[in-house]
């Protein structure tokens, strides 16, 4: 497998687990195989179907994954093959006959053409090597995608008794996974769960305070890269989108409102590089393979940590670090509750439960990455994930939580707790509003208590409070009550984590190792250089810019410099085919980049 990842892919090494599931694939055991986005899930079935007889088949719902994937092996020289119902019929007999004559190894199909009858009796005069199933949960109603089409799959073990089924999946939890072992009738699948950390993804959530300054704050640090920005209205993705373009960022608007042809259209500029912002709601994403996404930016709270996880988790997916930042308010919670008015008792409680937990996410401050593993049942061995705004130090504590937590509180029980955080907030800057005196609450003993911070400063703790579970928020109307815990905090025995407001700035605190190395001797003027080459020949291939080559591999090229095909194949990503075809090209820029800057050549060739 060593030798087969290198001279295809140009990979060094294993990711985590992917061994373990190549040697499942190789020894013909079923296995249902986790892995997070960006795990590799893909080399685990595609590297062993290179070294064993016959053709692989590999099922996915999409048939834009499915052109990625193949365009993507076709460049590697491994040679893939589609079909679907975009093909014509002249290309479909074209790609039965390639299969007959026995040069294809990979097959991708929807799950409906597998079943077909001709189709399952054509593939029985083929010989297979085993077969793979892609975002295997869409056979499951506890996943996130049912689709009914994957069902049929629970037939495959008895149209090709004796082959082999691997199931891969992205989603975590249990029940699905027994789901799918049943559904497919696997028989003693060995099952292998990776950890779903994603180490290079830096989580920040930040109360929004102004849209589109907040953005821009954001969108300053990543100039000319790739990111995702997702609002919840189709009027919100309108406004932000044309409000960005007028501040000369290449934007592009993407939801269900538009037209499917504008919405392909705005897709593909993203795809293949023309512009670097997609500005969407959560109906973009599914199929989107782009492994460069460099942030992702949620401009409002999405309904669930699940949401969250999928959405942000478009990031990054080549292991190079990438930013997920999300601006939340307490109107988002009120915008979700209204839109589930409508749901049965049972569904709309669960989804009210599900806002709830983002909501305490978004106010927290405890590790982001830690949270998130929390709620799908993993734990993070690292006492400092070193990419969150809790880890990284970005949020900086009050020195006297204890002190300003009992004037809260102490005030929620003056207001005989029948009022919301807004109003108490009032109070207790001592604000003039006219409810405020109307109620004569300013002849409350702790009225104007905490009047030398702002407004936004005290609801923002209270928040916290809430999320700390100091303070109880009710369902209805978000009257704020002081339960058990928040006594504990009365009599000084518990001290709540408060965040000092955001005005003066910290230096900032160590990053993670797996971000820094990344970047670590590498030439960003001429990294920058290569991404232009790169969108160059994508744009005349038409193909998607990432799949020419990914950012780790440019990187690795503006750090290592080298001025010969073999130092060229050295570059992770490089492999036999990739060097053949684009050496010559890459290496004459690197050479007049390096001698033109004094740079070194052929640096930490191995
Ligand atoms: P998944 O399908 O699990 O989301 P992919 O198969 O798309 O993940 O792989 C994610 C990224 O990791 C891709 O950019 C791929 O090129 C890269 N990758 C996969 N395996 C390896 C490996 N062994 N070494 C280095 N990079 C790898
Ligand atoms: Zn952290």
């Amino acid at each position: 497998m060593k030798e087969i990842i290198k001279k295809y892919w140009g990979f060094d090494g294993f990711l985590p687990l992917q061994k373990e599931a190549m040697d499942c694939v190789l020894s013909g055991r079923d296995s249902i195989v986790v892995l997070p986005t960006g795990g590799g899930k893909s080399l685990c079935f595609q590297a062993p179907a290179m070294a064993m007889e016959g053709v692989a088949i590999v099922v996915s719902p999409l048939i834009s994954l499915m052109k990625d994937q193949v365009d993507a092996l076709s460049e590697c020289g491994v040679s893939g093959v589609r079909i679907d119902s975009s093909l014509t019929g002249k290309e479909k007999s074209e790609v039965f006959s390639r299969i007959r004559g026995g040069e294809v190894k990979i097959i991708y199909l929807s799950p409906e053409r597998i079943m077909m009858g001709e189709f399952i009796e054509f593939l029985k005069d083929t010989p297979l090597s085993f077969i793979a199933i892609d975002e295997a949960h869409c056979i499951s109603h506890w996943g996130h995608d049912f689709r009914p089409e994957y069902r049929q799959l629970g037939r495959l073990k008895q149209s090709f008794p004796g082959i082999a089924l691997h199931s891969y999946t992205a989603t975590a939890t249990d029940p699905v996974r027994k789901d799918i072992a049943r559904q497919l009738g696997l028989t003693d699948p060995e099952v292998l769960v990776g950890s779903f950390d994603r180490p290079n993804l830096i989580y920040r959530a930040r109360r929004r305070t102004s849209r589109i300054n907040q953005v821009c704050g954001v969108l300053e640090k990543h100039q000319g890269e790739s990111g995702i920005i997702y609002c919840i209205r189709r009027r919100d993705v309108d406004d932000l989108s044309a409000a960005l373009r007028q501040r000369g960022y290449k934007a592009s608007p993407y939801h269900a409102g538009m037209t499917a042809g504008d919405r392909k259209e705005n897709q593909d500029d993203f795809i293949s590089e023309k512009i670097d912002i997609i500005v969407a709601t959560v109906a973009f994403g599914m199929g989107i393979d782009k492994s460069n996404v460099r942030y992702v930016i949620h401009t409002a709270m999405p309904k669930s940590l699940e949401h969250y996880q999928q959405e942000s988790g478009r990031a990054g997916r080549d292991g190079l670090e990438a930013e997920c930042i999300l601006f939340y308010s307490g109107g988002d919670f009120a915008i979700w509750k209204s839109l589930m008015r409508d749901l049965d008792p049972d569904p709309a409680r669960i989804g009210i439960e599900k806002l709830g937990r983002i909501y305490e996410y978004c106010t927290g401050i405890t590790c982001r990455h830690k949270e998130l593993l929390a709620y799908f049942g993993q734990s993070l061995e690292a006492e400092n994930c070193g990419a969150c705004d809790v880890c990284l130090d970005e949020l900086t504590l009050m020195d006297d939580p204890l002190v300003i937590a009992q004037k809260i509180l102490s005030c929620l029980i003056r207001l005989r707790q029948r009022f919301g955080g807004d109003y108490t907030a009032k109070v207790l800057t001592g604000s003039r509003d006219k409810r405020v005196l109307e109620n004569s609450h300013q002849e409350l003993s702790t009225y104007g208590l905490l009047s030398e911070f702002s407004l936004q400063a005290v609801r923002g703790w209270i928040e916290q409070l809430i999320s700390q579970g100091y303070i109880r928020k009710g369902e209805e109307y978000g009257v704020l009550t002081v339960p058990e815990s928040g006594w504990r905090v009365m009599r000084g025995d518990e001290t709540p984590r408060l965040l000092r407001p955001p005005e003066k700035k910290k230096a900032r605190a160590a990053v993670s190792r797996a971000i820094k190395d990344s970047w670590e001797g590498v030439d960003r003027d001429l990294f920058e250089a290569l991404r232009e080459l790169r969108r160059e020949i994508a744009s005349k291939k038409h193909l998607p810019a990432y799949i020419v080559f990914g950012d780790a591999s440019l990187r690795d090229m503006a750090r290592k410099r080298p001025s010969t095909g073999t130092g060229f194949l050295l570059v992770t990503g490089v492999g036999d085919k990739k060097c053949r075809q684009y050496a010559e090209e890459f290496l004459e820029l690197i050479k007049d980049y390096s001698v033109s800057h004094g740079l070194e050549l052929d640096l930490n060739l191995k």
